[in-house]
């Protein structure tokens, strides 16, 4: 393990090298065009066997050890936000109106490194290391889903994956088994009443105040029908009915998004949506259209995979805490492939404690401390070599 993390503190300069370059040209999701390239340009010079295009636009290279063995798989996500760039950097992006606002240059700079760190040490290696390069991860339906069709874990035993946390200082590695991150689901809800003139209410069915009272009783599913021991969020983002000051409007439409961990309620919150919006229109004598997109599951960890993390992780250069993670409100498409593989997903401190202010991810002033690349790699590459050399002797052990 000691070779493990002296080469990867020897190449940190490289990890950085790529951060910063990954950071200037970001691609938003489902568009990213360099970035695979570049990624599988790298594998295929470290001589892994490399897949393009797969479920779309992602990439997966394969590092086969000198000893036989199971398969361990990374995952690491690399699109961009449509976000425009304020921090003041001198990598900043150079695209304007996109930006890597939530940490996946730094997810690919690391895996990269890692990949070579790693084929470095093939020879004693035993088994293999499948490197997932995921498209897509902002925007739903997301890249991870395609590829797990498209084959990217066929023959993969565990998978490990890492968000760097900016909100949380460099130094500190969050789990939690079971659900970690939320179902992220939007909805839309167009009400029809009927317009007119502002002085004359009694002829029209108000479409406003319509809206305004579904925004009201759709309070009611969260406080009054969902367990108050389990949890969900129902926010309405957006609110349209534009008109004159003296016109009433015939439609409002509203847009909003549900956040759950458990599938009951997020089942029961869809339904129960939709029992609310019946009744406020009803009582108003205007008719609606609902829609209900689900985007991507809760990502739910496996204890034994996530406790075997949190063991290692303490013994990991640069790990000064390890800490059981809340459950986060946001949601990540790492959620599939914990569906197919067992394995786990945390949280890799990324904030610098010496800021005045640390902007969350998704904010236009959003940076990490690049000094958590360097534990995000000590830690996968941890789990990775203990994983293979543990498991191939538990085997030989039963033979
Ligand atoms: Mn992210």
């Amino acid at each position: 393990m000691n070779q493990l993390y002296k080469l990867l503190e020897e190449h940190y300069e490289e990890m950085v090298e790529i951060r910063r370059h990954l950071h200037e040209n970001p691609e938003l999701s489902f568009e990213e065009v360099e970035t695979p390239k570049y990624i599988a340009a790298y594998h295929e010079k470290l001589g892994h066997e490399v897949r393009t295009e797969v479920g779309g636009r992602g990439v997966v290279a394969t590092l086969k050890g000198g000893k036989p063995g199971k398969t361990v798989a990374l995952r690491a996500d690399f699109d961009a936000l449509p976000i425009h760039e304020e921090a003041n950097v001198p990598f900043k992006s150079k695209v304007d109106g996109v930006m890597h606002a939530c940490g996946h240059d730094g997810h690919t700079a690391t895996l990269l490194v890692l990949a070579k760190v790693l084929n470095m040490m093939k020879d004693d290696l035993e088994g293999s290391v499948v490197f997932i390069h995921q498209h897509a991860e902002e925007y739903a339906p997301g890249g991870a889903i395609a590829m797990v069709e498209d084959g990217c874990l066929d023959g993969v035993d565990v998978i490990f994956g890492t968000h760097l946390w900016a909100t949380e200082p460099v130094g500190k590695i969050g789990y939690r088994s079971g659900p970690v991150m939320a179902a992220a689901d939007r909805f839309e809800i167009k009400i029809q009443g009927k317009g007119g003139h502002g002085a004359m209410p009694h002829l029209t069915k108000d479409a406003v105040v319509i809206g305004a009272q579904l925004v009201s009783n759709l309070q009611q599913i969260v406080s009054r029908r969902v367990d108050p021991l389990e949890s969900a969020v129902l926010s309405i983002g957006s609110f349209e009915a534009k008109n004159a000051f003296n016109v009433i409007s015939d439609t409002a439409k509203l847009i909003g998004t549900v956040r759950t961990f458990n599938e009951d309620i997020r089942d029961l919150v869809e339904k129960e949506m939709e029992r609310v919006i019946k009744g406020t229109c009803l009582t108003s004598d205007a008719s609606y259209e609902y829609a209900f997109h689900r985007g991507y599951p809760a990502v739910v960890n496996h204890e034994k995979e996530t406790e075997f993390v949190v063991n290692l992780a303490k013994d990991v250069p640069g790990v000064e805490e390890v800490y059981e993670s809340a459950p986060v409100m946001g949601g990540e498409d790492f959620a599939y492939y914990l569906q197919h593989v067992k394995g786990t997903f945390f949280f890799t401190g990324a904030g610098d404690p010496s800021w005045e202010v640390t902007y969350p991810h998704h904010h236009p002033k959003f940076m990490i401390d690049e000094r958590s690349l360097l534990v995000a790699a000590n830690t996968l590459g941890a789990a990775t070599l203990q994983y293979l050399s543990q498991e191939v002797s538990e085997a030989k052990a039963t033979i």
